[in-house]
């Protein structure tokens, strides 16, 4: 097993950690439906990228219960 060669301090723990903050993401508006989307992204709700549809989307998913 390997063993540290010396213990670090509360100190430069900390200075190690001072890098390991998350960031919030800075969504758009989508121009078609107004949600909320990542930018550069296709918006998840309708489907929009750069108005137009690129990705095709349904209101309701048919299961099939004896598939299931
Ligand atoms: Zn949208």
């Amino acid at each position: 097993m390997a063993v540290p060669k010396s213990k670090v301090t509360r100190s430069r723990r900390g200075m190690r950690r001072s890098h390991d903050s998350l960031v919030a993401g800075n969504p758009n508006e989508c121009a078609n439906c107004g949600e909320m989307k990542r930018p550069h992204h296709v918006c998840p709700a309708c489907g929009h990228y750069d108005s137009r549809e690129v990705v095709a989307m349904v209101d309701e998913v048919e299961l099939d219960e004896d598939a299931a």
